[in-house]
């Protein structure tokens, strides 16, 4: 994967402007930045008008931005604080990004840009954009999830011995570094009552023996993420723990079968809710079936109750069902999928039958 993005980015979002009369979009976001330039450096930012594509960062990044940048723009370099020089290539109603930009940095644009510019919240257009993933970002994104199943692999033939949770973590840390990639977020183990914090951190504590065990890992390849949580047991964890696994598992795969362009973003998550409410657990899934995954580990679509919205063809989400019972255990099990036209391709490998490692 080379990681350089196509001029096709630049004339969806310029496409997007004119739909919004905006003569002019500044695009300071790193993350949207870096999707339409392909840009990894920690200064720069865009402007776009419907005939020029405008990258700037300062003369430390001169260098890279001249290997890096490509989607059909061109490079410039400015001062380090970037506004000034931006500001000056603002033209007519200029869309920015107010869930980004600051008042401060807004007040400086607005103080430095010619007259007759005029400022307009455009925030979200190239998350949205973002959303719909193209075949290089979906090559990216499958390899990323095929390493994390052989982390998962490597996990099982290694056990939890006699380990703490933070030991493991940082084992299987250690082991997606080794083949080439980053965490894409602090990997979670879990066990027992801990499992039962949907966000828990990695205690300085043994894994038990016969306890259900939530560990939640992803990659990061090339600026592509990937995610998944599979719950293992550590040796048998008695009926009742069996019960509530088959249970979320069920949840899970039915979810997993709503999945399709055109399903409304509430009604997948819906298809889980029910059955674990039906179980009688309704309160004890207290967070949104999954959430969409590219250069952020969290990003759009958001797949919840009071999400709005159908997924595309295109979009990369998880779905990640869990049960959590204070004080005792807590089961989520979490694959990562592509929405295809009639379906998802599932890009999870890792088996989600109840495994124990030792
Ligand atoms: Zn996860
Ligand atoms: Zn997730």
């Amino acid at each position: 994967v080379s990681g350089a993005p196509d001029a096709a980015r630049g004339d969806r979002l310029v496409e997007l402007l004119s739909e919004r009369q905006l003569g002019c979009l500044l695009v300071t976001n790193l993350v949207n930045v870096r999707w339409l330039t392909g840009f990894t450096g920690t200064n720069g930012a865009c402007v776009l008008t419907r005939d020029e594509r405008l990258f700037v960062t300062d003369f430390r990044y001169t260098d890279q931005a001249r290997e890096q940048v490509r989607g059909g723009f061109e490079p410039l370099t400015g001062e380090r604080d970037l506004l000034g020089d931006l500001a000056k290539r603002l033209r007519g109603r200029s869309g920015f990004d107010d869930a980004h930009l600051s008042v401060r940095a807004h007040g400086k644009l607005a103080e430095a840009a010619p007259a007759g510019v005029e400022l307009v919240a455009a925030g979200g257009l190239v998350e949205g954009l973002r959303e719909v993933k193209d075949g290089d970002e979906l090559r990216a994104i499958r390899e990323a999830a095929t390493l994390a199943d052989a982390v998962y692999d490597y996990m099982l033939e290694r056990g939890f011995g006699a380990r703490t949770e933070l030991e493991v973590a940082r084992d299987l840390e250690r082991e997606i570094r080794a083949r080439g990639a980053e965490p894409s977020f602090e990997t979670i183990v879990a066990a027992a009552e801990n499992g039962a914090r949907p966000h828990a951190f990695p205690r300085d504590v043994r894994v038990p023996e016969r306890t259900l065990v939530a560990v939640d890992l992803g990659c990061r390849l090339d600026g592509y993420c990937s995610d998944c949580t599979r719950t293992l047991a550590s040796g048998d964890p008695g009926p009742g723990a069996v019960d509530l696994y088959e249970l979320v598992r069920s949840a899970q795969e039915a979810a997993l079968g709503a999945v399709r362009a055109g399903a409304e973003l509430r009604d997948v998550d819906a298809v889980a809710r029910d059955m674990i409410e039906a179980a009688g657990h309704g309160e004890r899934f207290g967070h949104g079936l999954g959430h969409g995954v590219g250069l952020e580990v969290h990003e759009g679509p958001r797949l919840a109750k009071t999400a709005d919205g159908e997924l595309t063809a295109g979009n990369v989400v998880t779905v990640e069902p869990g049960v959590y019972l204070p004080g005792e255990l807590g089961v989520r099990i979490e694959d990562l999928v592509v929405v295809t036209e009639n379906g998802c391709e599932v890009l999870s490998g890792f088996t989600k039958t109840l495994t124990t490692a030792g």
